[in-house]
């Protein structure tokens, strides 16, 4: 019987500390610099946070996500999301820890598929907190459905050309290099005719059109490019994963980067419900606390409740991931925890801001930035709707047809069944009365 729901005391005395770290050393870094957790340190920024991130390597858990072989500790998802959960509190705090999306995907797959030269070039780089990275697949006419997908790489000599539109291509105006997704035979499916590009960002003719912002990012501080690739020219070694890999490759990418979301946003909605319950306990109206009021009461117990469910299955869903070492086999699971997280952090946000009463609504307080987090989790690295299709067409191969005109749990049917089991000790029973 291996069911077990303790944490080894060794490692919840590292969970401590970073809960204690986040809190007094990461969270500060949220408030001074709101938007700049991608953007190159400047001598500032270098001096605080330089230091932080050797605090967590030395506490040995820099980069969590990775095996020791890519300079990880090894962990495994399961500890990664016991960590992750604290770590969601703080826009910063994945980024002194060196597990911040899209870099952590970006470099599974480099470490994955990459050639010895790339995984030196790129990766190692990536996994030192060196440079950042970005991720260029949707493309304004087509996101959810990468069949529509037109950018196109033909050879050329012994290299490729890329000529095409990415939109929301996160982080690009920082990063070092983009993972391009592109066309490369049109003869065949779009799942075996698409290949994957390592582009460094300063090549020539990779143009940053404009960087779109979320809403609540200060003006001009938008950081989901909109890029033209007009000619770009790339070595054959830039092809990573081979060609017409490009679908194995994003699959292995964003299997992980969901659940990793998934992770952080149980930390988001618990600071969340700690607000709630704070101020539920410190506001009083009518003759008594909010926390005395049913309707509030209900908010709370609602909020646990969700909160409560949502976190046993991400857990859950990283103890498959370490015992099955295969995204394809968790993939059900995974796509559950993408449905069912949007919800939970909205729902929780929403109550937590209304029992804020106005001021829940300012600027002065962080829900309404949760709450569009919670729209942003709906959509990026695929819309909700498209994660309840493949749940459903996952759920739906555990089960077959029946060919008969009523159903096989159809009563009257087993009713005689179970009659017909049990008919000599029911013609017994009649008999005696
Ligand atoms: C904050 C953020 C960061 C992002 N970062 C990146 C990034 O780094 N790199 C990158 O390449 N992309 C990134 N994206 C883009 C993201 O992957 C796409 O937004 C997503 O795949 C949806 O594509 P779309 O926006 O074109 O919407 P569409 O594909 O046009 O879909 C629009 C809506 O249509 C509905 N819909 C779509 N398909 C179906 C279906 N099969 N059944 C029912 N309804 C459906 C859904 O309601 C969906 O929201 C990011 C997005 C956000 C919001």
């Amino acid at each position: 019987m291996a069911w077990d729901f303790e944490t080894e005391p060794e490692y919840q005395e590292k969970l401590d500390w970073a809960d204690e770290f986040v809190r007094e050393e990461v969270e500060p870094l949220d408030l001074l610099w709101p938007h700049e957790q991608f953007a190159p340190l400047d001598e500032t920024r270098r001096k605080i946070v330089e230091p932080l991130k050797n605090e967590v390597r030395r506490k040995g858990l820099w980069a969590t996500h990775l095996g020791p072989d890519l300079g990880g500790q090894g962990h495994g998802q399961l500890e990664l999301a016991l960590l992750n959960e604290i770590l969601g509190r703080s826009s910063w705090a994945p980024i002194v820890f060196g597990c911040q999306a899209p870099d952590t995907g970006n470099a599974e797959i480099i470490a994955h598929y990459g050639t010895p030269e790339q995984r030196e070039r790129y990766l190692r780089p990536l996994l030192e907190g060196e440079l950042f990275s970005s991720y260029s697949m949707t493309e304004p006419q087509a996101g959810a459905d990468p069949t529509r997908f037109t950018t196109r790489a033909v050879r050329d000599g012994d290299g490729w050309v890329i000529n095409g539109w990415k939109f929301f291509s996160s982080n690009a105006k920082t990063a070092s290099f983009l993972i391009v997704m592109a066309v490369t035979n049109t003869e065949v499916s779009p799942y075996q005719g698409m290949s994957m590009f390592l582009v460094p960002t300063g090549t020539p003719g990779v143009n940053i059109v404009r960087d779109v912002g979320l809403y609540g990012d200060a003006p001009g501080q938008g950081s989901h490019a909109l890029i033209h690739y007009e000619d770009v020219r790339v070595p054959h070694d830039a092809l990573l994963g081979g060609e017409g890999q490009a679908f194995a490759v994003a699959q292995t990418r964003l299997g992980g980067g969901r659940i990793h979301h998934a992770m952080r946003t149980i930390g988001l909605a618990n600071k969340a419900l700690d607000m709630l319950c704070e101020r539920a306990l410190s506001r009083e109206t009518q003759g008594s606390r909010l926390a005395d009021k049913q309707f509030v009461q209900g908010y709370i117990a609602d909020s646990y409740a969700q909160l409560v469910q949502f976190r046993l299955f991400v857990l859950y869903t990283a103890w498959e991931i370490d015992k099955y070492n295969d995204y394809k086999k968790v993939r059900k699971d995974i796509a559950t925890a993408k449905i069912v997280m949007p919800t939970v952090l909205h729902d929780i946000a929403w109550r937590a801001m209304q029992v804020h009463g106005a001021l829940g609504v300012t600027d002065e307080m962080p829900f309404f930035r949760m709450v569009h987090g919670a729209a942003v989790m709906g959509l990026a690295d695929g819309p909700t709707e498209v994660h309840k299709v493949t749940v459903a067409k996952q759920v739906l191969r555990e089960h077959a047809p029946t060919d008969d005109v009523w159903p096989t749990q159809w009563l009257p049917r087993k009713r005689e069944a179970a009659r017909a089991k049990f008919a000599e000790y029911l013609e017994h029973e009649v008999g005696n009365l």
